[in-house]
């Protein structure tokens, strides 16, 4: 992205966010507003709504009525492709806009933010407006007197409830396969993340998505996020962020009308490097970018790393040799690979692991602090710790920050049992040459997503979702779809 556009844009003033609800913006009035502080200064980027339970009462009512008279689920599948293709070619035509106004609200490094939030927004619509014209139900295998169907149809108000790493991608995870099913949503981005997410909402209006369809609420998640958590008008909830939130999530369905809950939560995901890796160079800048880039503010982060002992020391002096060329700061110079960390709430957290870590006598071999503090900004120096134990906290608790946790190892069976050993099950990788062990470590590791030879990659066509208490359901691929799409029999006597 050209250099003098991202400096305009990001000197330029910013609207104030509103409520998307019933096919308009609603502004909030002067008492309830909350401030939008960037995380690049510490300063005001602007307003947006404090949303009441009221609006979240009313988001869910007018995706209810959208949903129950059928503009949207009834409209030919060919016309709701068109309507979702359109959306995504508008995200793509403002994608520079997007990823700059996400950067200063979220403080994820543009060049990444770029790729992974419009970008891959546009792409993940694409996805699902294609495959729209593609479901098919079943007819199945009576005997001659019967005839047995299977139709998929929309389960009916989605409440999608977002975290601020990744508002777009994220959102569009859940947004793609729910309007593509023909589904009705009510989207409660994060209080620090919003910006983009009403932006993206404004821009399916542009595109023809009729009104009710989608309509996003800002605010506090104990007060937005419950009263939707708690909607009797909302069938199923998908959720991305914490399994503190995720479990307040499953008490509202069950304390309300048992709608159905989908949680992504978050990992400690072990990144194992065996000593017959096959480039230890290559596994060491990949896993200085599997941690710290986004400043670790990423679900699958490889924030545990596993290596052999024999290699351990050696493997650690080229972690830090690649982390040192790693540019950590403000996330609209393209060069940059570290952005800001979200909040002043959570670099604090970050760095209560770091010193709880030390005052155990774990080795802090770089980072531990705040950095960059004259700006105002939330920047924290990337930061490698060794010594660390599998009963730490540090290597059971997931830090979401840029924090990596190195623990030695010295058999396959070792490794195995150290992966395995918290409550996450998210996602892993293995290193090694030895194609029957990285087959057995696929089968052993519990976890969603198991990389081979890398971290972090992967594309729309596989499906990403944890296990244990990493969560449950699935975001991404054609699975994505089970959602959203309720089986209904219907049985005929011939
Ligand atoms: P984090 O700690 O990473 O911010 P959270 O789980 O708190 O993760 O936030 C993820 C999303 O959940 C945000 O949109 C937030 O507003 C929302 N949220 C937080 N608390 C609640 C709650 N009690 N009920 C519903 N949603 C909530």
């Amino acid at each position: 992205m050209d250099l003098s556009l991202i400096n305009s844009l990001r000197a330029s003033p910013v609207t104030p966010g509103a409520h998307i609800i019933d096919g308009g913006r609603r502004a909030a009035s002067d008492a309830e507003v909350m401030q939008v502080l960037s995380p690049l200064d510490g300063q005001p980027l602007t307003t947006m709504p404090r949303g009441t339970r009221e609006d979240a009462d009313a988001a869910a009512l007018s995706a209810r009525t959208a949903f129950d008279d059928g503009r949207w689920r009834d409209m030919p599948p060919a016309g709701r492709k068109k309507v979702l293709l359109r959306w995504a070619d508008l995200i793509e035509a403002n994608a520079a806009e997007l990823a700059v106004l996400g950067v200063r609200n979220n403080g994820t490094e543009i060049a990444m933010a770029l790729k992974a939030e419009p970008m891959s927004a546009a792409g993940t619509i694409r996805y699902y407006a294609e495959a729209i014209d593609k479901l098919t139900g079943e007819i199945t295998a009576t005997g001659p007197a019967n005839l047995g169907l299977v139709h998929r149809e929309p389960v009916g108000v989605v409440g999608a409830i977002v975290p601020w790493n990744f508002p777009l991608m994220i959102g569009a995870w859940k947004l793609g396969p729910a309007l593509a099913a023909g589904c009705s949503v009510v989207l409660k981005p994060a209080e620090t993340a919003s910006l983009t997410l009403i932006r993206l909402a404004e821009l399916a209006l542009e595109a023809g998505l009729p009104a009710g369809v989608l309509n996003v609420v800002t605010g506090e998640g104990a007060v937005v996020g419950d009263a939707i958590a708690h909607s009797m008008l909302v069938d199923v909830l998908v959720f991305t962020g914490s399994g503190a939130t995720g479990r307040r999530l499953m008490q509202a369905a069950a304390a309300s009308n048992l709608k159905r809950v989908y949680l992504e939560l978050g990992g400690k995901s072990p990144n194992i490097v065996f000593a017959d890796a096959p480039d230890l160079d290559e596994a060491a800048k990949t896993s200085v970018n599997g941690i710290f880039r986004n400043a670790g503010q990423v679900c699958i982060a490889g924030s545990r790393l596993l290596v052999q002992r024999e290699i351990h020391d050696d493997f650690v002096a080229r972690l830090a040799d690649h982390l040192a060329s790693l540019k950590t700061g403000d996330p609209l110079d393209p060069s940059t690979g570290a952005g800001a960390v979200n909040s002043l709430r959570q670099l604090e957290q970050n760095l209560s692991f770091v010193d709880e870590a030390r005052a155990a006598g774990r080795t802090i071999v770089t980072g531990g602090t705040r950095i960059l503090e004259e700006t105002g900004g939330y920047y924290m120096a990337p930061t490698i710790v060794t010594g660390v134990q599998p009963q730490d906290r540090l290597a059971q608790a997931e830090v979401f920050g840029p924090v990596l946790a190195v623990l030695p190892f010295d058999t396959e069976e070792d490794a195995v049992r150290i992966a395995n050993g918290t409550d996450y099950g998210l996602a892993a990788a293995v290193w090694t040459t030895d194609l029957s062990r990285a087959h057995r470590m696929v089968r052993r590791l519990q976890a969603g997503i198991v990389h081979v030879n890398t971290y972090g990659g992967s594309d729309m066509t596989v499906p990403l979702g944890g296990v244990k208490q990493s969560g449950n359901g699935h975001d991404k691929s054609l699975h994505a779809f089970d959602k959203y799409l309720d089986l209904k029999t219907a049985w005929f006597k011939l």
